[in-house]
């Protein structure tokens, strides 16, 4: 008889979306005559640039000519993605990586989830609290988790991240093997300096660790000091496998283009990590089509970057809108400036579920619970920076006067 993984069963519910929705859709019907404006949307809003289109109409074209015709793909990405990739990611800030470490992928969600797939089961892993679920999940699929106790599994190490230690994580007081971060950090918006990133590149060197560092939000940094890329930081390349993504560097999130960088300095026991990835990806992924690696070739021309970077400005402006209307409202808030996310902390003791049914109830807009993405993420909702300027205004004014 087949026999199913049973580490599935022992998944909690995805309920925070669904309750999300499901919460603002029975208001909608309650209240018809209220307008709902949605500030929980991880997802872009504006459409894709103009040299990005571009790119992928002529692409599109080719595909029909025989000369043109693209059959399947490397699995790893054609070499003009590649290579421009670490020209304008990577050499342009002083960073040494080879084309054969890059692996263009249709994302950085499948990438998180599918490199445990290259370690050991009886991996001790590391995760931030609150934290973006994919890393959790993934594990416990993979049978790493242990059982889900309460509110938390019972073999994860849980780094929780708290406002007195500015959402940074602390080292591990034990040994762990594989530590995710995400910076700038999704879903509270804040991030790390390279001076703060340097003790976990020293953690990982002693205890022979692995850190998988997710930078989706990269493009999002505003601050000199707040690194792009974990391979800024000096040894990085031996301990450090590093996420990207095009979903919101440039609107992305439909038309699905990312890549993950393993550098041919991470050993384990002599073994390159490279190897094992290529063999996952050479075995399980059929790699990005080229009409779309085509468009994402486009995001790094002249008129690509001018474009994609008016849209990344635009959400951080609305950002900033979040963050000031509520501060003069009373909240404390927290990201927003290296990220589009902001964390807002529930007024007088309320919890994350309150606050946000109280937002709902008043208001009509429609936030995160931040308890959703962990017990640490409680008492604070996520708010996105993805709505138009608009709705973002109009959804400041409604809460700025429910707080009053
Ligand atoms: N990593 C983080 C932290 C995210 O928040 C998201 C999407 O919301 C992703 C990865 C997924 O990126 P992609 O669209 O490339 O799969």
């Amino acid at each position: 008889m087949a026999k199913i993984n049973d580490n599935y069963l022992k998944l909690p519910g995805a309920y925070l979306f669904s309750t999300v929705a499901r919460k603002a859709s029975e208001f909608t019907e309650a209240h018809p005559e209220m307008e709902i404006i949605k500030m929980s949307i991880g997802d872009v809003t504006k459409p894709l640039a103009p040299a990005v289109i571009e790119a992928m109409h002529k692409a599109v074209d080719e595909m029909g000519t025989a000369e043109g015709f693209h059959g399947y793909g490397p699995e790893q990405g054609y070499d003009f993605l590649r290579n421009s990739i670490v020209e304008h990611d990577y050499k342009s800030r002083g960073i040494d990586i080879a084309t054969d470490e890059i692996f263009v992928s249709d994302g950085a969600k499948s990438d998180c989830g599918n490199i445990g797939d290259i370690f050991s089961q009886d991996n001790k892993v590391a995760v931030c609290d609150p934290v973006y679920p994919v890393y959790v999940d993934t594990n416990a699929m993979a049978g790493r988790a242990g059982d889900f106790v309460g509110e938390h599994w019972s073999n994860l190490y849980y780094m929780p991240c708290l406002a007195e230690n500015d959402f940074l994580p602390r080292i591990p007081t034990e040994k762990v093997d594989i530590i995710y971060l995400c910076f700038p950090n999704n879903p509270t918006g804040m991030t790390a300096t390279r001076e703060q990133l340097k003790p976990w590149i020293e953690y990982a060197k002693a205890n022979g660790a692995v850190i998988l560092y997710d930078s989706a939000y990269e493009a999002f940094i505003t601050e000199d000091d707040v690194p792009h890329s974990i391979y800024e930081i000096d040894g990085a390349k031996e301990v450090a496998i590093e996420f990207r993504s095009f979903s919101k560097t440039a609107g992305f999130t439909g038309t699905r283009c990312a890549y993950t960088v393993v550098p041919h300095d991470l050993k384990i026991d002599g073994t390159e990590l490279n190897s094992l990835w290529n063999r996952h990806q050479c075995t399980k992924f059929n790699g990005v089509p080229y009409v779309i690696q085509k468009a994402a070739e486009a995001v790094y021309s002249e008129d690509g970057q001018k474009q994609t970077k008016e849209a990344i400005k635009y959400y951080l402006e609305n950002a900033k809108i979040i963050r000031e209307a509520l501060t003069e409202a009373g909240l404390t808030v927290y990201g927003g400036v290296n990220a589009p996310y902001i964390w807002a902390k529930a007024p007088n003791g309320m919890k994350s579920w309150e606050f946000f049914d109280k937002i709902l109830e008043e208001t009509g807009v429609v936030t995160t619970p931040g308890a959703g993405f962990g017990p640490s993420g409680e008492g604070y909702v996520r708010l996105t920076a993805f709505s138009t300027k608009e709705n973002t205004v109009k959804a400041m004014e409604k809460i700025k006067s429910m707080l009053k």
